[in-house]
């Protein structure tokens, strides 16, 4: 089955432009508000749609990418980046696809890392990661590096990524990052049953071995295979039980309230720690302070939207960064107050997660 990318804009074909938001959205500057009173100040930028990995819960192994000439430019990504920091915005995340496959990336990096933003990071599954890039990244202001690893079983990790990447060229990855500086280290885990899940508590292992933040996360509808189903979630209770079953944890508490994940450490003072992001089965929209914005240009308010604003036709067109800081005030005001994956009503969105970037 071919995934042509016209199916993307069956969610957006009447909505390019958001609705105008009222004036109370823009009463306070320098602070992103949507209309249930949340904050945003993390915007995650997919930089490409390109990966060299078909993930079997992410990207069918023949998606067709998106002609290049529907891609943002380096010098639209900026703008969009600079205005949004104008509204308020103070977390950056650089996604993909796979974001070390973006040609201009030490640019964009450089550039993100002079614009001040107190935590500018980015994830990857770390194939093309090694320590002079990292180190690269480093010197250009990148802080921290996230990797995505759902299996520490060299065959099982190429089953599920459908890539020839070795597992020891990860675990270096990982090494180079740490010696770079570009901690802490995080490590998400997507869990699916009856595909990794019999690694849970050996992914909790390699956290310990490499002094990484095994962040587990719930496995979501934004597959292109569009095969997810509730019976294939692994449930953070379930995960937990499977990790105390072999390494007792301690809760830890306080820590950034926007966090997606609940966080623990090793009772016996182990290195590493362990996250769990549980969107299914205790979602945490409530406290949601994230915005997107894909590799074409579009606006996404929420992971799960099934409207997107175009910003590329703005920035197309002339816009200023007023008018870029405008359009987006606007979008953030039709963010929806959840996911709903747990009401009846729930639609995937035609988006896949490979065209959002996570
Ligand atoms: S599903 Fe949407 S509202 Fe909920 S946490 Fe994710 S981005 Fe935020």
């Amino acid at each position: 089955m071919t995934i042509s990318l016209n199916v993307l804009s069956e969610d957006t074909q009447q909505s390019q432009s958001p609705p105008a938001a009222p004036p109370i959205a823009r009463q306070q500057p320098g602070r992103l508000i949507d209309s249930h009173g949340r904050t945003i100040h993390d915007l995650r930028m997919s930089v490409t749609d390109r990966c060299n990995f078909r993930c079997v819960y992410c990207m069918d192994p023949n998606f067709r990418y998106m002609p290049k000439s529907e891609l943002l430019d380096l010098d639209e990504y900026i703008a969009v980046a600079r205005a949004g920091f104008s509204l308020g915005i103070t977390k950056l995340r650089l996604t993909g696809g796979e974001p070390t496959l973006y040609p201009q990336l030490d640019d964009l990096i450089g550039t993100f890392g002079r614009m001040g933003f107190d935590d500018l990071a980015m994830t990857t599954n770390g194939s093309l990661v090694d320590y002079s890039r990292a180190r690269q990244w480093k010197q250009l202001g990148l802080d921290r590096l996230t990797f995505s690893l759902d299996s520490v079983d060299p065959q099982r990790m190429r089953e599920m990524t459908r890539a020839q990447t070795s597992l020891d060229s990860i675990v270096r990855a990982i090494e180079a990052a740490h010696r770079a500086g570009l901690g802490p280290i995080k490590v998400n885990a997507v869990v699916i049953r009856d595909v990794n899940d019999v690694e849970v508590a050996d992914l909790a292992d390699f956290a310990r071995d490499h002094d990484v933040n095994m962040r587990y996360i719930e496995f979501m509808p934004l597959d292109s295979s569009r095969k997810w189903n509730r019976s294939h979630v692994v449930s953070a209770d379930e995960i937990l039980s499977r990790i105390s079953a072999r390494h007792e944890l301690t809760p830890i508490d306080g820590g950034d309230p926007h966090s997606t994940s609940m966080n623990f450490r090793f009772a016996d003072g182990a290195a590493g720690s362990i996250g769990v992001i549980a969107p299914v089965s205790r979602p945490f929209c409530s406290a949601c302070s994230r915005l997107r914005i894909t590799a074409d240009g579009k606006v996404r308010p929420c992971l799960f939207s099934h409207d997107e604003w175009d910003i590329r036709t703005v920035l197309r067109s002339g816009g200023d960064d007023e008018a870029l800081a405008a359009f987006i005030a606007d979008a953030v005001w039709t963010k929806q107050a959840g996911h709903g994956i747990n009401s009846s009503e729930f639609i995937q969105p035609q988006r896949t997660m490979s065209a959002i970037g996570g």
